[in-house]
């Protein structure tokens, strides 16, 4: 089959990978001159696996209400949007239960660590160096009593196939000795040895290649401004240079695809959600961490990409579509990371780093939308939030099994689409 793939992020690119792999033509749309410039372009970087608690989950709703005027907020949402997005905040709020956010929570891991299998076997399969790490992630803590629930929060995951180690302060120190330099405000942390991460560009870029090689097509600096329908299917794809037929469509489109279906009286719960990111050479802090670091205080993660890169990446902002950098929220998120690692300071002055903001592409439950339409050829493979880099291959491959008619490895009944979508 000729299949279309709109939107040429992470989650595209290991659709049409997988596609492919199924003997598919596949065709692979962006608005972009390249894969990958959006959201998938300079994220946190980690196969988070133990970040699968949804964002709808019990006290969010106070976190966001006593910060949402505090520019420092990790958390932020602008008042001027609660009209157009009281329908999906109702929703969240409607997941934020315990039994709800747990039952979510399982899905959300089990596609974690399926996509996490499949990573390895792509990258093998494709021979992919993507400045990965493969030694774990420690989670740390600034209070005891967020560091003891949050120890007690992870045991019920143990059984559903994650390991994680709960450490003191002098245990992170040894295994993070950068750590030393604030230790009086770690008050412990939690290692999860099987978390990976690596470069999501990098690794987009070389799949890119693969599809190349193994037939697929690039349609880059072509805008999607309609999707023509005939009765209940997809008649064609019309971009700024020119139209697309295909036998089937992929919607994947990070946090524009309620843009590109709204016109057809589709309201797909997807909201954008404003992160901010910044990479730095490590050379002026070459004891820096050697593994990927969270704050769950701040919530803000530091990667190491290779040996001389690090990641920085945090916030979270809802403020429409608008990815411009504010200087105030910049500050904010550098301040955060300094009052973790003073060290920083030497790679900051160094770069004097503009930061790159983009969009995660939000649902109320947390869950990714996998699967068929009401438009009997288009399927959707949207809502990835904050972890698109970590469900991407799991996603493609359930996505792609969906396509061919066959039952996929997990059941993702919860990810259907609603019959109005
Ligand atoms: C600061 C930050 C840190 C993050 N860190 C992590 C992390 O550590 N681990 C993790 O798993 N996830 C992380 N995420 C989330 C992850 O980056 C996203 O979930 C993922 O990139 C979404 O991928 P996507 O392919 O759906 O969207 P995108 O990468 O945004 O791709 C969508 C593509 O569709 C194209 N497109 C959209 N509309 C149109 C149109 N009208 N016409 C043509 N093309 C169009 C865009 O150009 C884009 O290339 C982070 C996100 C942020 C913001």
């Amino acid at each position: 089959m000729k299949i279309a793939i709109l939107g040429a992020g992470i989650v595209g690119l290991t659709t049409a990978y997988q596609l492919t792999r199924d003997g598919h033509d596949v065709i692979v749309v962006d608005r972009q001159a390249d894969v990958s410039l959006e959201c998938s372009y300079a994220n946190g970087g980690f196969i988070a696996i133990s970040q699968a608690v949804p964002w709808s989950s019990p006290g969010v709703l106070l976190r966001v209400l006593t910060t949402m005027f505090r520019s420092d907020a990790p958390i932020l949402l602008h008042p001027s949007q609660l009209p157009k997005i009281w329908r999906w905040g109702l929703e969240f709020l409607s997941c934020s239960s315990a039994p709800i956010s747990w039952e979510n929570t399982k899905h959300i891991l089990s596609l974690a660590l399926y996509s996490l299998g499949l990573l390895r076997k792509v990258r093998d399969e494709a021979n992919i160096d993507y400045f990965q790490r493969t030694n774990g992630c420690l989670k740390i803590y600034a209070d005891q009593h967020s560091f003891e629930e949050s120890a007690k929060a992870q045991e019920p995951q143990i059984p559903l196939g994650i390991d994680f180690k709960v450490l003191d302060a002098a245990q992170c120190i040894k295994m993070v000795p950068a750590l030393d330099e604030t230790r009086q405000k770690l008050a412990g942390g939690i290692f999860v040895p099987d978390e990976e991460g690596g470069d999501c560009y990098e690794f987009a870029k070389v799949l890119s290649q693969t599809i190349r090689e193994a037939g697929g097509e690039f349609r880059f600096s072509s805008a999607i401004e309609g999707v023509e329908m005939e009765g209940n299917r997809v008649a064609k794809i019309i971009t700024s240079t020119g139209s697309i037929t295909a036998d089937r469509y992929v919607l994947a489109a990070g946090a524009d695809a309620p843009l590109i279906m709204q016109s057809h009286g589709v309201r797909l719960p997807i909201i954008p959600v404003k992160g901010y990111s910044l990479t730095l050479s490590r050379d002026p802090w070459p004891d820096a961490p050697d593994l990927q670091i969270v704050d769950e205080k701040n919530l803000f993660g530091l990667n190491p990409l290779g040996t001389n890169r690090l990641r920085l990446a945090g916030l979270a902002e809802i403020a429409g579509y608008n990815r411009a950098p504010q200087r105030r929220r910049t500050d904010a998120f550098i301040a955060g990371f300094l009052d973790r690692f003073p060290q920083l300071e030497a790679c900051l002055d160094r770069s004097n780093p503009e930061p790159f903001c983009c969009l995660r592409p939000v649902t109320p439950n947390g869950l990714p939308i996998l699967g068929q339409s009401r438009f009997t050829n288009l399927f959707y493979n949207i809502g990835h939030g904050h972890l698109g880099w970590t469900l991407a291959h799991g996603t493609a491959r359930i996505v792609a099994d969906l396509i061919a008619g066959k039952s996929p490895a997990l059941d993702v009944t919860a990810c259907r689409p609603r019959p109005t979508y």
